[in-house]
């Protein structure tokens, strides 16, 4: 028997974010909020995904469903439960949106029906809890099928989809046309670029949002230098001792101090990065889209251009058999153990694959804050990027980033201005000239990464995030 998972997510308070975005902008954020509210008694607003943890999905949600039920707003979390099989096809749904063949296997009448007995359970229990009134939001192609379902209910349905290729071609297509008949039934549309809206929901009814980080979460918080190196020290990713009598710990979400208390599972030939080492980093869950083996392949190629600054190389994931919606990550993790075996003696000292540790949410976190934060250089050489959290948090940190020129990367980084796109994600040699250029020009990396910031307070924070969702929730209560 499947069923749907709870998410419990902590209250936050939107008034926190005058520190960061100045007070007049949080005042007139609350009095829309509270407006909202007053409309919003005894209904509820339903978010269901595909997994608690891993990815940007479930990133975004908590801060979202945190700060409206801070302003008085009962939202809920929901996560439906799937057969591998159902996975599969989802996944492969996810790369059919990215214009990616996956592994090929047919989105016929099979896949369908896969899909449709997976969420077919699901919705009965959904259908049982959502009343009229109340606002679904469904989030990427995991859900969709549930909107039929829902219609009886009375509650009002919206789709946000994270993905979407700038370019259709046969695979988009294909799998647009397995979603069509589900998306009849949704009201609204949401996607991350204007360029993603396929045809079939070009229709006025569709809108655009951009996704968001939250500054306060223990991804994205302030850490002292000495609690990063602390934190990496007892992960295993940085060479000890740590500081003496350190401050090593992070706030949680609700406020609650927490300490990072796993390690990292960590592929590699000798010794950690020593501290003052220069690490190049990607962070990323192990999907081929996100190319962790062409960065190796990349970084490799500095060395063939005797680069006078040698850096080291952090690939970082997730523990592979954490992210229930994501059955290629064993492979990928795999594929990528293998070439670094196949790469010279010196390479392959040089080069770290870390499995973070995900049973505790906000621990992971606190591991991917202190790994950012003490990157020389974040890169995440994306073959296809819905929006790409990884990069926000990044620039959000201060820290000079070279990333894909794909998906919503583009509306992120102005190149040479806040951060260095990579024109063709594939063009290795560029990359590791990229790299070289800010690891020897380290004013010039400190320029970007400070003007990375700014341009993340003025356009990634959630508080204008959430005012575009008000926007949308009036629309359509005044449909
Ligand atoms: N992430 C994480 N732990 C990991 C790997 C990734 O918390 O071990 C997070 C990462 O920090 C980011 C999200 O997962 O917040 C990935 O979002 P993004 O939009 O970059 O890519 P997606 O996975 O949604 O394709």
């Amino acid at each position: 028997m499947l069923h749907l998972n709870e998410v419990r997510v902590s209250i936050q308070p939107l008034e926190r974010f005058r520190k960061v975005v100045g007070g007049d902008h949080v005042t007139e954020t609350m009095k829309i909020a509270q407006r909202l509210r007053d409309r919003f008694t005894k209904r509820v607003i339903w978010n269901i995904n595909s997994t608690a943890v891993g990815g940007g999905v479930a990133e975004m949600l908590k801060p979202l469903v945190g700060y409206t039920r801070g302003v008085g707003i009962d939202c809920r979390w929901l996560v439906i439960s799937g057969t591998p099989d159902f996975f599969h096809v989802t996944k492969r749904l996810h790369h059919a949106l990215h214009g990616r063949p996956g592994d090929g296997t047919p989105l016929d009448e099979r896949a369908r029906e896969i899909y449709e007995t997976t969420l077919r359970e699901n919705a009965f229990e959904l259908a049982s809890v959502v009343r009229e009134g109340d606002v679904v939001l469904l989030h990427d192609p995991q859900t969709a099928g549930l909107a039929p379902a829902l219609k009886g209910t009375g509650a009002r349905v919206v789709w946000r989809c994270h993905i979407g290729v700038d370019h259709r071609n046969e695979h988009a297509i294909e799998g647009w046309r397995f979603l069509e008949p589900y998306l009849e039934d949704v009201e609204r549309f949401i996607f991350s670029r204007q360029t993603y809206v396929p045809t079939i929901c070009d229709h006025g009814k569709s809108v655009i949002i951009t996704p968001s980080i939250d500054a306060f979460s223990s991804k994205n918080q302030e850490l002292s230098e000495d609690a990063i190196r602390t934190i990496l020290v007892h992960t295993g990713l940085v060479e000890g001792p740590p500081p003496e009598n350190a401050d090593h710990g992070f706030l949680r979400d609700d406020g609650s101090p927490g300490r990072v208390s796993r390690r990292a599972d960590v592929v590699r030939l000798g010794r950690p990065p020593a501290w003052d080492t220069p690490l190049v980093v990607q962070v990323s869950r192990w999907d081929p889209l996100k190319d962790m083996l062409g960065v190796m392949h990349g970084f490799s190629q500095l060395f063939d251009r005797d680069c006078p600054v040698q850096p080291e190389l952090v690939l970082a994931g997730p523990n592979v058999t954490a992210v229930a919606d994501d059955p290629e990550g064993a492979q990928v993790f795999e594929e990528v153990v293998t070439a670094w075996r196949a790469l010279p003696h010196a390479l392959r000292n040089r080069v770290h694959l870390a499995s973070l540790p995900v049973t505790d949410v906000e621990e992971n976190a606190a591991i991917v804050n202190a790994l950012q934060r003490h990157a020389a250089i974040v890169v995440q050489k994306s073959l296809e990027e819905g929006f790409g959290l990884t990069v926000t948090e990044a620039m959000w940190k201060g820290r000079p980033v070279v990333a894909s020129a794909v998906g919503g990367i583009q509306d992120q980084i102005e190149d040479g201005v806040n951060g260095v796109l990579l024109k063709d994600p594939t063009d290795l040699e560029t990359f590791a000239e990229l790299l070289c250029d800010l690891l020897c020009n380290p004013e010039h990396s400190d320029q970007l990464g400070a003007a990375a910031k700014e341009r993340v307070r003025e356009r990634f924070l959630g508080i204008d995030h959430l005012l575009n969702y008000a926007d949308l929730l009036q629309k359509i209560d005044a449909d």
